[in-house]
């Protein structure tokens, strides 16, 4: 008989195990399933499966066993540990294409015009233009601040009683700014805001927001969950099992932004290994941040492992470590940082981040294009900041490849 083991002590064989369905055929792993439509044997059995009162997949689009493993698993370490009312957390992921389609999902099923979005400064670049024009196109109107102000959170909800939704990214793209998830939610549930965070640069294994009073989590999947950097995918995860059920999968549904079988499969190996990769991630990244924090070339450097960072309390309260994600500013500014990324051996000129490789690269050039400079620098993105995702290499090598290109200068 194959395993049916459902729930584990360890986040690690939670990461492999959970969301996995034996098939008929019994594979190990869970086949790619490459076809659009499901037969029905009867009309009875089409008509019921329509109505949902028989389990049973009906067309791609709306769901694949590849994206229900994905889903489960998510869902499994979102929540792993976590006991809301003497009963484990139960919740509801849906898998999507891109991290970008599960946030709009998220902003159209939730958002309608009128409404408004508090946020702040230093979102993902895409996020960021999502909601200048595609929301602000359907009158939804975003209110951007700095929410690392508790006061200044308290003040927006209480005198602006169109905000509905409540954004967070923490830490944020690319200066590794962290917000306070407990402490906003909080306030934000007293006043009835829904609150989502964007969780895709910590992954459950570093910070679970569903501990906290906030309603959904976005993944880029994209990034650590798959992490090896060979699938687009995203996930919105929600804890109001019925509206998650009814109008949110009825948003997805209808935007069309699924997934596929073969990025939900290499998606789900991914995951697998989450936990271990974290562990070097978060080690690599604390030995590269300081590194470059003792270098003489080197200005500044954002890691909230730092205590010169000035979020490092919160990081360090509401995640397990601080992180795979830093970066930092040369002393010789915008050409010290090309010359700089010209003369990496090793390390990976690109934008993404979480793989297996160190990626760096250019915000201000690079991820944050289409921001204005003028917004871009109120958010602390200078034309000289470099980000690094650093990777699970070995660390000698990759602060050795630093040392090297630094020395071009
Ligand atoms: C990459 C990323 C996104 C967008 O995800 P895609 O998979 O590229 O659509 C959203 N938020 C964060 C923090 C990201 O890093």
């Amino acid at each position: 008989m194959p395993a049916t083991k459902k729930s584990f002590s360890g986040f690690g064989s939670t990461a492999i195990h959970a969301g996995h369905e034996t098939g008929e055929n019994y594979a190990h792993l869970t086949p790619i399933y490459a076809n659009s439509t499901y037969v029905f044997d009867t009309a009875e059995q089409g008509m019921k499966r329509f109505k949902g009162e028989e389990d049973g997949y009906i067309y791609s689009r709306w769901g694949t066993p590849n994206f229900t493993e994905a889903e489960n698993k998510i869902s499994a370490l979102e929540s792993f540990g976590i006991v809301k009312n003497n009963q484990p957390l139960q919740l509801k992921t849906i898998l999507h294409s891109s991290g970008m389609a599960a946030i709009s999902t998220l902003m159209l099923a939730t958002l309608k015009p009128g409404d408004k979005v508090l946020s702040h400064y230093s979102l993902y670049g895409g996020t960021q233009e999502f909601l200048n024009i595609i929301l602000d196109s359907l009158n939804i109107e975003s209110v951007i601040a700095d929410l690392r102000d508790i006061s200044v959170v308290k003040s927006i909800l209480e005198n602006d009683p169109a905000i509905k939704l409540v954004y967070l990214e923490t830490p944020a793209n690319p200066t590794i700014q962290c917000v306070d998830i407990e402490a906003i939610s909080s306030i934000a549930k007293q006043k009835n805001k829904l609150v989502a965070v964007d969780n895709t640069f910590c992954t459950p294994y570093l910070q679970q927001p569903f501990r906290s009073e906030v309603d959904f989590v976005i993944h880029s999947t994209t990034k650590f969950l798959n992490g090896h950097g060979s699938a687009i995918g995203g996930a919105l995860v929600g804890r109001d099992l019925d509206f998650m059920k009814t109008k949110v999968t009825k948003t997805h549904r209808l935007l069309g932004g699924n997934s596929n079988g073969f990025d939900a499969f290499l998606l789900v190996q991914g995951i697998k290994t989450l936990e271990l990769r974290m562990q070097r991630h978060c080690s690599n990244a604390f030995l590269v941040a300081d590194f470059l924090n003792n270098h003489p070339q080197v200005a500044k450097v954002n890691y909230p492992g730092l205590e010169s960072h000035p979020d490092h309390e919160v990081a360090i309260k509401q995640m397990k470590h601080p992180g795979p994600m830093l970066s930092f500013e040369l002393t010789g500014g915008l050409e010290a940082g090309k010359k700089f990324i010209d003369h990496l051996e090793m390390c990976v000129r690109a934008v993404s981040l979480g793989t297996c490789d160190t990626l760096i690269s250019h915000p201000a050039s690079m991820t944050h294009y289409g921001v204005p400079k003028e917004d871009r620098e109120k958010y602390g993105i200078t034309d000289g900041l470099i980000r690094m995702s650093v990777g699970i290499e070995n660390s000698e090598d990759i602060i050795n490849d630093l040392d090297q290109a630094l020395q071009s200068n």
